[in-house]
C-alpha cells in the first residue's frame, strides 16, 4: 500500500510502497477514511533531531488525525463491525497509569519509557491506505462523514480541551473569551466556545480572509495590531476577558493575551510556537493563570465526535488523493493553506 513516510531527521517525508499492516491482539486494522495534515508534522520532518527523543525516532508513517472503517480486528477484539466509521485518539501512553486509565494518554507519566508518543508520531499514522490502532483509540462516527472528521482527532480536540479546561472562567453571565490566531484551531475554538458557553468571542488575527471567516462564526473580530489590546479591553467594557487562548504562542500573542485579560482571567497557550512569557508583579492582572496544554482526553474525543454529528463543529477541510500528499505537505510548509488539508487514500473508490 501507498504510505507518507518520515523517513529521515531533516528530511521531507516521502510517498512510498510499504507492506499492508496486521493488527495484533487488541487492534485494530482500518481502512483509512481521512488523514488530515497537521502543522506539527512540519515540526516533526523539519525540526526533529535524535535530542528530542527516541519516541519520535523515524522510519515511521506520518497522520496523527485520522479516521477510517473497521477493515479486520485482531484477537481479544469483539463488538466492532466491518465498515463501520470511527475516529482515531492519537496519543498512545503507558495505559496503566492514572493519566492513562482516565483516558488522558496525552499526559502519560510514563512518557519518558513509552514507545511512542502517538499514532502517527513515532508509531505508524494514518497517512496511508490502511492503519493499526489499539481498539480502545477510536471513537464511534454513526452515520457522520468520517472524511471532513478527521482534523477532529487534534484541531478540534486540542482547542476544545483548552476550553473546557478554562470553563469555570466563562460560567455564567457577561463573560468574554478571547481567541488570538484564527487558522483551523482558531476557527473550531469558535465553535466550540459558541457550543459550550455563552461567552462574548472576540476573535484577532492579521489576516483578512480569516477575520470575515471568524465574523462569520459569530466572534466579533479585532484586527491584531498595536492598538489590539485597548480595542479588546473596550468591547469588555475596560474590565478584560475572562479567559483567552493563544493559538499562535509567539511572545507578541502571548502579551497581549496577558494585557486582555481581567482580574483572575485564564490564558491558555495552545499554539507551539516557542514564545517566551513576561510576568511582573505591578503590571499583569491580579490572580491570573498562565497554562499550556498539549493534545486531549479520550473521553473528550467522544465528546468533540458529539458535536460534529449535532452539527456543532464544522472543519473547514480541503482533499487531496494519496498521490497529491506530499503537494498538501508542501502547501502547508510553505503556509499555503487556508483550510485544514485532509489525505483520502481511497478517494474515488
Ligand atoms: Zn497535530
Ligand atoms: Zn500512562
Amino acid at each position: 500500500m501507498k504510505a507518507v513516510v518520515f523517513e529521515d531527521y531533516k528530511t521531507f517525508p516521502s510517498l512510498k510502497e510499504v507492506d499492508k499492516p496486521t493488527p495484533g491482539p487488541g487492534e485494530v486494522l482500518l481502512k483509512v477514511a481521512g488523514a488530515g495534515c497537521c502543522h506539527s508534522d512540519v515540526s516533526v520532518f523539519r525540526d526533529y533531531t535524535p535530542e528530542t527523543g527516541k519516541q519520535t525516532k523515524p522510519p515511521f508513517i506520518l497522520g496523527h488525525e485520522t479516521s477510517g472503517w473497521i477493515e479486520e480486528v485482531g484477537t481479544g477484539v469483539t463488538g466492532f463491525k466491518k465498515g463501520d466509521a470511527y475516529l482515531v485518539y492519537g496519543p498512545t501512553g503507558c495505559g496503566h497509569c492514572k493519566r492513562c486509565v482516565a483516558g488522558e494518554e496525552n499526559y502519560c507519566e510514563n512518557r519518558a519509557t513509552n514507545k511512542s508518543l502517538a499514532i502517527g508520531l513515532g508509531r505508524d499514522g494514518g497517512m496511508a491506505e490502511y492503519m493499526v490502532v489499539p481498539a480502545r483509540n477510536l471513537v464511534p462516527l454513526g452515520d457522520a462523514d468520517p472524511i471532513a472528521a478527521a482534523p477532529l482527532a487534534d484541531a478540534a480536540l486540542t482547542p476544545y480541551h483548552a476550553i473546557k479546561a478554562a470553563l469555570p472562567h466563562l460560567n455564567g453571565g457577561g463573560k468574554y473569551a478571547l481567541v488570538i490566531g484564527l487558522g483551523g484551531l482558531g476557527q473550531i475554538a469558535i465553535q466550540i466556545l459558541k457550543a459550550l458557553t455563552g461567552a462574548t468571542i472576540i476573535a484577532t488575527d492579521m489576516k483578512p480572509e480569516a477575520m470575515a471567516k471568524a465574523e462569520a462564526n459569530g466572534a466579533i473580530v479585532v484586527p491584531s495590531d498595536e492598538n489590539e489590546v485597548a480595542a479588546i479591553r473596550e468591547i469588555t467594557g475596560g474590565r478584560g476577558v475572562d479567559a483567552a487562548f493563544d493559538f499562535v504562542g509567539i511572545a507578541p500573542t502571548i502579551a497581549a493575551a496577558q494585557a486582555a485579560g481581567a482580574t483572575g482571567s485564564r490564558v491558555t497557550v495552545v499554539g507551539i510556537a516557542g514564545g517566551k512569557a513576561e510576568f511582573d508583579w505591578y503590571s499583569k492582572p491580579s490572580e491570573q493563570e498562565l497554562m499550556g496544554v498539549y493534545w486531549g482526553s479520550m473521553p473528550e474525543l467522544h465528546e468533540v465526535a458529539a458535536l460534529y454529528r449535532q452539527g456543532l463543529i464544522t472543519p473547514e477541510i480541503e482533499t487531496y488523493s494519496m498521490d497529491n500528499a506530499l503537494d498538501a505537505y508542501h502547501k502547508l510548509t510553505d503556509g499555503k493553506l487556508s483550510k485544514r488539508a485532509v489525505v483520502v487514500p481511497h478517494m474515488g473508490e
